[in-house]
């Protein structure tokens, strides 16, 4: 393939066979993986979709955000880069691919569990790139638990803290810094349809963010500030090998999906960049599904 507009068939566009049963401790590196995930570093080709935009990215270091990122900045945009501290290497090979890409990468580690940092976060995307127009929240935490007496308090508030607090401590403080025309991208799941039996938390949370999405969509779209969403199914990335699916369910991963694979990181670029975009202008409080061809309400 020689970028994404290559005519391809999709069904076999990508690894057909199933992930190694092998998993690593959460919150997973890409360089951890033995499989490794392709996020179009080798085939995006940006054509000016989002010049001149700030976007601030949350898990952007590795999976669905690194995509984003490397996306964003090959469409014009300068990034500021979130994810946690240890993942500073992951981070670093995103900055270095943004670079490249001749725009400005800035890295801010912080956790979105603690309010203080979440908050914080957003001062310095606006310090840093002289604005912001794109708030792009794409990190996540998933846990699978078997059984219901297994999963703690702790896991639970963990989970939503991470997924859910954090879209309303960003957003809020986002918003007086936004001007009309930005954009809010946040991340379900096809978890939010139909969750998994040992993904209690993490699916609940993911219908929450599709509703706190709608809701703040509908609030913020008379200030021309638009929310839209969206909506993966299975992706091959460290949150599924470190622990958001059990080690035995990997070989068969993705393959529950019509198209009978799962999806790679590369092939989300698209939607968080149509939303992003002004071209999707009419586009607010939608949710987004890039799942394969999995049934959705
Ligand atoms: P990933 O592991 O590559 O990315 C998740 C990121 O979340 C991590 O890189 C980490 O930086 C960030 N994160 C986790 N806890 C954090 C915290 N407390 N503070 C700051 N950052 C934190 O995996 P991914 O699959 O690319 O996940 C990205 C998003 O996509 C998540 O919201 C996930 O729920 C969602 N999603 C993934 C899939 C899938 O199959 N991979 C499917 C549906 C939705
Ligand atoms: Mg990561």
């Amino acid at each position: 393939m020689s970028d994404q507009y290559t005519f391809t068939n999709p069904v076999d566009q990508y690894r057909t066979d199933g992930y190694p049963e092998k998993g690593i401790a959460a919150p997973g590196l890409e360089t951890e993986l033995d499989v490794r995930a392709d996020h179009g570093a080798s085939t995006y080709r940006g054509s000016g979709r989002l010049t001149g935009r700030k976007a601030l990215i949350t898990g952007a270091d590795s999976g669905i955000g690194r995509a984003a990122a490397i996306a964003y900045a090959r469409e014009g945009a300068d990034v500021v880069l979130n994810y946690l501290p240890t993942e500073q290497s992951d981070a670093e090979d995103v900055a270095k691919l943004v670079e490249e890409a001749g725009r400005t990468a800035v890295l801010a580690p912080a956790d979105l569990s603690v309010e203080s940092e979440a908050r914080a976060l957003v001062h310095t995307a606006v310090e840093a790139l002289g604005g912001l127009d794109a708030v792009v929240l794409v990190a996540g935490k998933q846990v699978w638990v078997d059984e219901l007496a297994d999963l703690t308090s702790e896991q639970f508030d963990q989970t939503f803290k991470t997924n859910v607090y954090s879209v309303f401590w960003v957003v809020q403080e986002a918003v007086p810094h936004l001007p009309a025309g930005a954009t809010i991208i946040t991340t379900s799941s096809i978890q939010a349809y139909s969750p998994a039996p040992g993904l209690v938390d993490y699916a609940t949370t993911k219908a929450a963010i599709n509703t706190i999405s709608k809701a703040l969509a509908q609030q913020l779209a008379p200030k021309g500030i638009r929310v839209n969403i969206v909506a993966p199914g299975p992706f091959w990335t460290p949150l599924q090998a470190s622990g958001g699916q059990p080690p035995e369910n990997l070989p068969e991963f993705g393959t529950e999906t019509p198209i009978g694979r799962a999806g790679q990181p590369a092939e989300l670029a698209g939607a968080y960049v149509f939303l992003a975009s002004a071209e999707s202008g009419y586009v607010i409080g939608e949710t987004l599904n890039v799942n394969g061809g999995m049934p959705t309400p």
